[in-house]
């Protein structure tokens, strides 16, 4: 399995960038995870939508779905209908993407999505919000989604082989009550994990990742920060 980054901007997308959105391949086989602004574009680049496994959305925050709304009138065009695991719980977006160009499946029951096991567990957050494990052919990724902290997912990513986790903030900008891990906290759950390789992710455009990344290579040197156009070997 690989992955390849669409998008890794959080909440709004730096210039020429993408907000959320990964893309876990097999072969001709995908799964899109989280479809923020700038995501669609990329992943014209890479393959027909149409194509895809289905659309895991982590949350409904529009850094993480909002380019769903353009993707319908694609599958429309198409009379394609596309699953989407997502938590069930109304909110502005999800009731704007009950439309017949998208199946909605709730995330947490979801145990497949396609050829790819699904499984998922909620994350600290301010709307209900998870983290995901997708797996194909024994290898797995996990995937945080937006977190405000790492011990309650720590049995969840242990076996994790790339841990792709949320680090928006350097320990400096960070402070209880936000919403987002720092990459010190995404450095501590990794070592956790058995072997993991940490993918930092979800910047804030005006963040310097070399910050971010320095400070979780001082815990947990098998770290890499996330880039658009990365492909990784998981
Ligand atoms: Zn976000
Ligand atoms: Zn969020």
């Amino acid at each position: 399995m690989k992955l390849t980054v669409l998008g890794n901007s959080g909440g709004y997308p730096a210039a020429n960038g993408a907000c959320s959105g990964y893309l876990a391949h097999e072969g001709e086989k995908a799964l899109l995870l989280d479809c923020g602004s700038g995501v669609l574009s990329r992943l014209f680049a890479l393959m027909d939508p149409c194509e895809l496994e289905g659309i895991v959305i982590t949350h409904w925050h529009f850094d993480h779905g909002s380019d769903l709304l353009p993707l319908q009138y694609y599958l429309q065009a198409r009379k394609k209908t596309l699953p989407i695991y997502a938590p069930t719980e109304n909110a502005p977006l999800r009731k704007l993407c009950d439309c017949p160009e998208f199946s909605l499946h709730g995330l947490e029951e979801a145990d497949q999505a396609g050829v790819f096991s699904l499984s998922a567990i909620r994350t600290k957050h301010p709307m209900p919000s998870f983290a995901v494990k997708v797996g194909m052919s024994g290898r797995t990724l996990v995937y945080t989604g937006d977190a405000a902290e790492g011990q309650s997912l720590e049995a969840f990513c242990r076996d994790a082989d790339v841990l792709l986790c949320d680090a928006a903030f350097s320990k400096a900008i960070w402070h209880e009550g936000l919403p987002h891990m720092s990459a010190e906290m995404a450095a501590k759950l990794a070592e956790t994990t058995a072997h993991a390789k940490l993918l930092l992710t979800h910047f804030p455009p005006a963040q310097d990742v070399a910050t971010l990344l320095r400070e979780a290579r001082d815990i947990y040197p098998n770290t890499q920060a996330t880039q658009p156009g990365m492909q990784i070997d998981i």
